[in-house]
């Protein structure tokens, strides 16, 4: 770094989940700039850097990115480049919400929420696929071989993420040969899907500075096991007291919660399409590999798309405060802020409209009858983002939430990456996603 200037990074994540932005010459020690310009075009560049012809848009048309100045990362890597950047809502030249913004769309719905009394408490846990040089053969799963021989490359991984300021919490070896998985601390609002973006940032700065890869594409071969991205959901009330939880009601979820998660199992074929928003996330979706294929919700079970997840109990933490559900049919293609926005917006009209709970499933839904799956109004998640995409611009709330200029520009930046991707059989999607994510 030149001595008394540094280059700082204004940043935003598009709807193919791909964090962009301009960096600016600065000054050390001078305030953060405001905003800078951008290109509303940008938003729907696909994964593979291609642009959907026509758009709206086109060649004409400028924005800002808008500076969010509590989400600065300031951090150094060992021997290596300093990082800094900040994380920026996209909006018109004056400033106006141009209805184009998925971070914008997420504080739309959390000022929803909120206006219901009601604060969501969430955290994004994310697996990838970890190679560094000399790690070797492949280890077992979960095996302490493999997070041994991480290190110490996990602990400064771990320490540059707590410098910015994610709170990680674990870093683990999974199952799958040279996969990882790292959680971090709950947090309300809309950090918890900064922090998703700026965890993979700064894991794949560091990663590719040690001379390693690190991708997060939601599978790396065909018929294996893929990397999901959970979402760790619970709702709280002003005052810090959580709602989710009541030890008489279904799974353990009050009157409220049972609402919520209703919305949620309700419009989950849409909301795959926010959440598994990739061509190859359908080829993870599958029956058997934990990552969920059915519209459903499970207590303690790894192939129910919502997940009521464990609670110690005899513990100091009451099992009220403990008491979370985890949304598993998401992953790294898709844009945080559209997966948060989305799940809330779902849970709401689950708790507007006063839904009841949905059965609970406690086996692999793929081992029921059809007839059983019928009956309690299961069925399979989209098996494609087309058909995906068919369920969104049908579900009517869905939309209204995310507003047309979003709708518009989702469909037609997924539309095109679904024709990129033509002819391309699994293992062919699996290595072009995996080079990017
Ligand atoms: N790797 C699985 C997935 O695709 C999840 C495994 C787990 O339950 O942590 O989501
Ligand atoms: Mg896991």
């Amino acid at each position: 770094m030149a001595d008394g200037h540094h280059i700082t990074h204004y940043l935003v994540t598009d709807l193919a989940a791909i964090t962009r932005g301009r960096g600016v010459w600065d000054a050390k020690g001078a305030p953060l700039k405001s905003g800078v310009g951008w290109v509303p075009v940008n938003q729907i560049i696909s994964p593979f850097d291609t642009i959907a012809s026509p758009n709206p848009w086109g060649s004409h048309g400028d924005c800002r990115l808008r500076t969010d100045a509590s989400t600065l990362v300031e951090l150094s890597l060992a021997e290596g480049p300093d990082l800094r950047f900040a994380l920026c809502d996209m909006a018109g030249l004056d400033g106006t919400d141009l209805g184009l913004c998925a971070r914008s769309f997420l504080r739309r719905m959390i000022a929803e929420l909120e206006a219901e009394g009601l604060y969501i408490l969430s955290s994004f846990e994310q697996e990838f696929w970890l190679d560094m040089p000399g790690s070797g053969e492949p280890t077992p799963g979960f095996s302490y071989q493999r997070a041994i021989r991480n290190e110490p490359f996990g602990a400064q991984i771990m320490t540059l993420l707590e410098q910015a300021g994610v709170a990680p919490e674990m870093l683990l070896a999974e199952f799958a040969a040279d996969q990882f998985e790292l959680t971090m601390e709950p947090s309300y609002g809309m950090v918890s899907a900064d922090r998703a973006v700026i965890s993979r940032e700064v894991v794949r700065a560091a990663v590719h500075h040690a001379g390693g890869s690190a991708s997060f594409c939601p599978l790396r071969a065909a018929g294996g096991v893929g990397s999901g991205v959970h979402v760790h959901l619970s709702l709280w009330d002003r005052d810090g007291q959580p709602l989710l939880h009541d030890p008489e009601g279904t799974g353990g979820l009050s009157i409220l919660g049972q609402a919520f998660c209703a919305g949620i199992v309700r419009h989950m074929p849409a909301l795959c399409a926010l959440t598994a928003s990739s061509v190859v996330s359908y080829e993870r979706l599958q029956p058997h590999r934990w990552s969920s294929a059915y519209t459903c919700m499970g207590d303690r079970n790894r192939e129910a798309t919502l997940r009521i997840c464990p609670v110690v109990t005899g513990g100091s933490t009451p099992v009220e405060r403990q008491f979370n559900v985890e949304y598993r049919a998401a992953d790294a293609t898709a844009n945080p802020y559209l997966v948060l926005g989305a799940l809330i917006a779902a849970g709401l009209d689950g708790i507007r409209s006063g839904m009841t709970a949905p059965p609970l499933v406690n086996c692999d839904p793929s081992e029921l009858p059809e007839a059983e799956l019928a009956r309690r109004g299961i069925e399979r998640l989209p098996q494609s983002l087309g058909e995906a995409l068919d369920r969104l611009v049908a579900d009517e709330l869905l939309c209204a939430a995310l507003g047309a200029p979003l709708v518009e520009a989702f469909m037609i930046a997924k539309r095109h990456e679904i024709d990129a991707c033509a002819g391309l059989d699994a293992d062919a999607l699996c290595r072009r996603y995996a080079a990017i994510y």
